[in-house]
């Protein structure tokens, strides 16, 4: 019996067990270890609340989750309740699964001044983050910066603009409803430090923003190349950029308003004690694609920046690291000896969530052709389940998940699919056991 430990139980650890499923049969054993009580990592706490659809995606986890030989071994923190080496001696292979939950900081002079906050610590908060539950984004204020130009950008911009129906059938927790409902923000300004065709945004995503009750994208068509020159773009980004152009057509009229900012490169953040404006500087293009500072400045006043530049992956102490790059070092997801890595965390945060299925069949593969023939002699879980016993760590299973997943749809607002729990107390408090 081969006995492997997956570390993270986001889309990458689920894609990676369901290969190994498939890759051994049953004649794997596999242990899905999170820090939360509760399971599907991204799904639950990165993905924004009014994309249902896209969450729908953990009942194909859950299929994998209720087989008889995984188990998710949650409210289990590695490298505090148990560490590396301690796993190396008990499974045969571990998997690193664990995503780039930590903010790129913005570092750029008054990136640290009360008011800017990363995409990580915001969409934590909205989404119910035990870590974030307290943030208290200022939201009594006329208007917001979001820095960056990919989806989170988009996430972030969207969720500021929409209104309390709006939020109709998502699981925005109660905290972030209420204080959105109550949100001062009429100007909305995303910055991109290169211009409309060099936008990380996809189609569906952005023109969803043509489509919001109380609030108008604005775009300048004088940032844009001529129009001849969307026919060299790939196809997916054509059709962004054509979102883009067409939001120039849109009536205004509607009380908020997203400001689209190409060639915009924030180079200060300035305000007495908090946020009240961001300097940005106009770039143009190198011959490489590159943003280069043009010297000319504006400000833009805002009493909120939300930066979203991009995660990290957090590094695990003895475990090799490429700090530019903000994930493990590793070779097509080998870290080394039974060592593994899948997902953000091998890759940098990049693509979709699907973008992680491949990712799994390959380590599968490679653990199946580096495990030889003398593995399957290591302990598993019975050893872990001691080990925890003995420091007292409080597991939960997904049995445990389930009761919890239940409450949290027993108490949820009328239209929503569930009231998430946020501290980790009441999440534990709700497996009724
Ligand atoms: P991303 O796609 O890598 O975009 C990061 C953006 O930040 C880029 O526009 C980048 O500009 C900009 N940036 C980086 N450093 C900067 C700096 N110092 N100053 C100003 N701008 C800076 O990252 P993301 O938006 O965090 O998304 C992560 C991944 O999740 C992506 O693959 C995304 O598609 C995916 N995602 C998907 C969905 C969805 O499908 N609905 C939703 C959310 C996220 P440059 O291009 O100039 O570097």
């Amino acid at each position: 019996m081969r006995q492997i430990a997956v570390i993270g139980s986001g889309p990458a650890g689920y894609y990676s067990a369901e290969a190994l499923q498939k890759q051994y049969g049953d004649a794997v054993r596999i242990d899905m270890i999170d820090r939360m009580p509760v399971p599907y990592g991204l799904i639950r706490f990165g993905v924004a609340p009014d994309h249902q659809s896209i969450k729908a995606v953990s009942r194909r986890y859950e299929k994998v989750a209720l087989s008889d030989n995984v188990r998710f071994v949650g409210n289990v923190s590695v490298g505090r309740d148990v560490s590396i080496a301690e796993l190396g001696a008990l499974y045969d292979a571990i998997i690193l699964a664990t995503g780039a939950p930590d903010d790129r900081p913005l570092e750029i002079p008054g990136g640290d001044l009360p008011g800017v906050i990363g995409s990580a610590a915001f969409v934590g908060w909205y989404n119910g983050h035990p870590e974030f539950a307290d943030l208290e984004p200022p939201l009594d204020v006329a208007a917001a910066a979001v820095i960056g130009n990919g989806n989170v950008a988009l996430d972030v911009a969207r969720i500021l603009a929409k209104t309390p129906a709006e939020f109709g059938g998502s699981d925005i927790v109660g905290h972030a409803f209420s204080a959105l409902g109550d949100s001062r923000i009429r100007g909305i300004y995303v910055l991109g430090r290169r211009g409309p065709h060099q936008i990380a945004m996809t189609p569906k995503e952005l023109g969803e923003l043509g489509h919001l009750e109380d609030a108008t994208p604005v775009v300048d068509l004088a940032d844009f190349p001529p129009l001849l020159d969307d026919a060299l773009l790939e196809p997916g980004q054509r059709k962004s950029v054509s979102h883009l152009r067409d939001f120039a057509g849109l009536p205004g009229g509607k009380r908020k308003t997203i400001h689209f900012d190409f060639f915009a490169k924030p180079v200060r953040v300035e305000g007495e004690s908090k946020v009240e404006r961001v300097v940005v500087e106009r770039t143009k293009l190198d011959e490489r694609g590159a943003a280069i500072g043009t010297g000319e400045t504006y400000a833009i006043d805002c009493g909120l920046v939300v930066t979203c530049i991009g995660y990290k992956t957090p590094p695990i102490p003895g475990i090799p690291y490429e700090e530019d790059r903000g994930r493990f070092a590793n070779d097509g997801g080998v870290i080394g000896d039974g060592l593994y890595c899948v997902g953000w965390a091998r890759r940098g945060p990049s693509g979709t969530i699907g973008t992680n299925r491949p990712d799994g069949y390959e380590v599968a593969e490679k653990i199946a052709a580096d495990l030889g023939p003398g593995a399957g002699r290591k302990e598993g879980g019975a050893g872990l389940d001691r080990l925890l016993e003995a420091r007292g760590v409080d597991i939960v299973t997904f049995q445990d998940w389930q009761r919890i997943e239940a409450a949290e749809a027993a108490r949820a607002r009328e239209g929503s699919p569930r009231e998430k729990f946020v501290a980790i107390a009441e999440m534990l408090g709700a497996r009724g056991r």
